[in-house]
Order: C-alpha cells, then structure tokens, then sequence
C-alpha cells in the first residue's frame, strides 16, 4: 500500500512508473493528497479504480480532542497506525491558524521541565506523520492552517532527515505550498545538526530553547548542555545567522527560583547584545511530575527590561491552553481510553 502522505513528488512519480502508470498520475495523486487534502482514496474522481486501491491517504486517526474554553486552543490526541499516540496543538489566532506539531513520539533528551521525556524516546516520526497532523487538523478548522511550529514532543533535529523531507513537501508549490517563513522549528541545541541546517537554503524561524544563561544552570534543566555547552551553542548561533541572514528565536522558560533570578538576564544580556536575535520569555507550564511553577510576573517584567536595556527585542509569550495540558507530553502521559471520551474520525 502506498502511503501518499510519506511521498515526495519526485518519489512518487518513480514509485508509480515502477508499477507501470505514467508520470502525470503522481501529479494528480500528490495534488489530491498534498493540495487539496482529501481524506480518502474514494474522493480522487480522475484515479482509475485499480490504482486507487493501491494507496492510502490516512495514517492516523484522532483519538481525543480537547478545546479550551479560555482561548479555544485544541489538543489533538492522534493514534498511529502502530498504535502510538502523538500529540498536537491548534491555536486560533487572529492573524490565522497555526499548529504545534510532534517530531518523535516521546523523547530522549530529558528535559527536566518537559513532560515528553518521562517515557523516553519510542520512535521518530515520519515526514507523512507530521504531514498527517497538519492535515488532520486542517479538517477541524474554516481556514487553512498558515503557520506550522515543530515545538511538540521530540528533538526535531535528531530526526534530522525526515524533518527536512517534511519541510520540504509542505514547501512544495504543488502540494500544501506553505512558505518556509511561516515555520518555526524548535531545539535543544544539536549543534552539528543546526551548522547543517543553516547550509540547506530552508529559510524558516530557528527556536532555540535556552532556558538558563550559565552551564550550571542550563545544565540542571537541560543535559544536552553538558555535551553542547552555552559558548559553544552561542557561536552556532553566530554561524547559522551569518549563513542564512535569519533572526534566531531564543526560548526561556521562566521556571521560579531556578534561572528566573536577575544574574542569569544579565549573563544572558552579554551573551546575547548585538546579535541578530529575538527572546521569548515563557512562565513554564506547571507539570504535575517536574515540581516547577511559573515564575511571578513581577519577576518575568524585571528579566524582560534588562534585556530590553541592552536593545535586546523581548517578548513574553502568554501561556496557551494552560486548562487542557497544552504544554508538550502532557496530553499523551495523562492518556487513558477509560477515563477520556474517545473521537472516532471517519
Ligand atoms: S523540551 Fe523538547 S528536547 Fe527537551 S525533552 Fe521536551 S521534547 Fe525533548
């Protein structure tokens, strides 16, 4: 069974003549799957019948569905087609729709504030299953999703192929053509991945999570830190900006009583004057397991302003979804078909 959403154009097309069918029906199944979204095979008019029975358009299924009731943020709660379940969150924003995907079920780079971890790492996911989420969600919304965030569960980059394979086909002109500027992907710090990264002409929004100015404290929150140090991830940020003449989001999660203090915004303002970047401040989520709790705002506007004396563009991002568990890894560790009304897609 062909799997539509896993292939890109190209491949597609070879994967078709291999079975003896001429080019232009790669064409019209990836425009069908890829640009206008269709949910099942039966909806592809122009396919002959014995080519639709070859391929499948669906690779997971919504397993729960959570809307807010503060800000009508959705949590998504797929099943894959092994049996895994992957999260996703959809935010409704004035501007637009836009969708924080998963790029690994769980994850191993054991974050000491971050749900995802807590299970490790199952597996990664497929370029078609981040595709999946998109397109999944795009079935519950009026308007086409325009901004896409890898920030759920998993270490984009250490799924580095498949990630650039997914790039690129909801990039394609001929499929869901969403601009590269419209995606933010976000990560711990794999240095070598983002130095290659910067050289794929993938002109999208790099999110770092920093989350702690000095070793010490980084280190305590983020054990990726000890192999990739502050100083060091600082001048992988100096070479992925001087390559690709993007801004880098920095990512802080202001945790109270743990990198929340006014040393680590000043340690961050001198690491951080003069380059070509941007720093979220975000109150943490609570997460029952971890123990921490949200910094108090007097504190976040204290670390923002001095950042902000030294020109440094600082943002406090509001925390989204905070009655469903939208913070990643929470959704599915708290999953449990007894206890949660179950959505059956068709
Ligand atoms: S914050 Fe990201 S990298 Fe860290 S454990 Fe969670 S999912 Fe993994």
């Amino acid at each position: 069974m062909i799997t539509i959403r896993e292939y890109d154009l190209e491949t597609l097309k070879a994967t078709l003549k291999d079975l003896g069918y001429p080019a232009f029906r790669g064409d019209q199944l990836f425009n069908w799957v890829h640009h206008r979204g269709v949910a099942t095979r039966d909806e592809m008019k122009n396919i002959p019948l014995a080519l639709r029975e070859l391929v499948q358009v669906k690779n997971m299924t919504l397993a729960t569905r959570q809307v807010s009731e503060e800000d009508r943020t959705q949590k998504l709660l797929f099943q894959l087609e092994d049996g895994h379940f992957v999260e996703t969150v959809l935010m409704q924003y004035r501007y637009g729709n836009s969708i924080c995907i998963s790029t690994q079920v769980g994850c191993r780079m054991g974050c000491a504030f971050c749900a995802s971890t807590i299970d490790g790492l199952k597996r990664n996911l497929t370029a078609g299953e981040m595709l999946g989420q998109v397109y999944e969600a795009n079935t519950l919304v009026t308007e086409k999703i325009n901004h896409v965030v890898l920030m759920g569960s998993g270490e984009p980059l250490e799924n580095y192929e498949e990630v650039v394979k997914f790039l690129r086909i909801i990039n394609h002109e001929k499929g869901y053509h969403l601009s590269l500027r419209n995606i933010t992907l976000s990560t711990c710090g794999l240095i070598p991945q983002m130095l290659r990264l910067a050289g794929e002409d993938l002109p999208l929004t790099l999110a770092i999570s920093l989350h702690g100015a000095s070793d010490e404290v980084r280190s305590s929150l983020m054990p990726i830190n000890r192999k990739y140090p502050v100083k060091e991830l600082m001048e992988a940020v100096d070479y992925y900006i001087l390559k690709t003449h993007r801004r880098v989001t920095l990512e802080y999660a202001m945790i109270r009583g743990v990198n929340d203090a006014p040393e680590q915004a000043h340690l961050l303002r001198n690491l951080l004057e003069g380059k070509l970047v941007h720093v979220n401040l975000i109150p943490v989520n609570a997460v029952a397991e971890s123990g921490f709790f949200p910094s108090p705002e007097k504190d976040i506007i204290k670390f923002k302003s001095i950042l902000e004396k030294k020109g440094i563009n600082t943002t406090i991002r509001r925390e989204l979804g905070s009655d469903i568990n939208a913070a990643c890894g929470q959704l599915r560790n708290s999953y449990h078909p007894t206890k949660v009304e179950i959505v059956q897609r068709h």
